[in-house]
């Protein structure tokens, strides 16, 4: 099988997989671009799992910028503290609040390096947004995909920098539906490619990883 071949290999057999075994979040069926990117922010450096348990609570709380927007910030870090960072997360909820309704009219700005100008929206927020909200062909990079393809492609680079990750992706993504590719990286990586004790026996990629091939 030439490279080629092996990518378009793991990327079928990973959605084939993720069709059988996809995690059931509730902000993969939304549509509402607000709620997009508000969890993005609320999933970082946190579980899903605490997201989704507070996910239709806060929403119906707060159901747009404006609600963050004129929130007490104190009672908005109680209502995500479960999440943990709570001062940085209420911070930057307000801070895009207020951009998006002082300066973009209500409207979510599209271009990323806009987005990048509230202290703690970094690339994956911004360009997960634009994948998932979007359907825009982005790359962004969480532990989940960087173990993913650092084993898959790159097992004898100890540090793997974020290009490579990304030259990765660019051959392992699909042309079009990117999102259902991230999804199902991201639940591949959290249940069998996992951080410890990863299930390679299990794994339906085995004879196209280069890590298990070199065990
Ligand atoms: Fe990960 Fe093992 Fe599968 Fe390779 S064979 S992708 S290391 S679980």
């Amino acid at each position: 099988m030439d490279k080629e071949d092996n990518y378009i290999s793991i990327r079928n057999k990973i959605l084939d997989w993720y069709n059988e075994n996809k995690r059931d979040y509730p902000w993969r069926k939304s549509k509402n671009l607000y709620q997009i990117l508000i969890t993005e922010i609320l999933l970082q450096k946190t579980i899903a799992l605490n997201v989704s348990n507070m996910y239709n609570d806060f929403f119906a709380k707060y159901k747009g910028f404006a609600d963050i927007f004129k929130a007490d910030i104190n009672q908005l870090q109680s209502d995500i503290e479960i999440l943990g960072l709570s001062n940085k997360r209420a911070k930057i909820l307000k801070d895009l609040s207020a951009m998006v309704l002082t300066e973009y009219n209500g409207e979510i700005p599209r271009d990323p390096e806009i987005l990048k100008k509230i202290n703690g929206i970094a690339d994956y927020v911004s360009n997960a947004f634009l994948c998932f909200g979007l359907d825009k062909r982005t790359f962004f990079v969480d532990v989940n995909i960087k173990r993913l393809v650092s084993r898959a492609f790159e097992p004898s680079n100890s540090k793997v920098k974020i290009d490579v990750i990304n030259e990765n992706l660019d051959r392992l993504l699909p042309k079009t539906g990117c999102k259902h590719m991230y999804w199902a990286i991201l639940d591949f990586g959290n249940k069998i490619c996992s951080k410890k004790s990863p299930k390679c026996e299990l794994c339906p990629i085995s004879e196209n990883c280069l890590y298990y091939q070199n065990l």
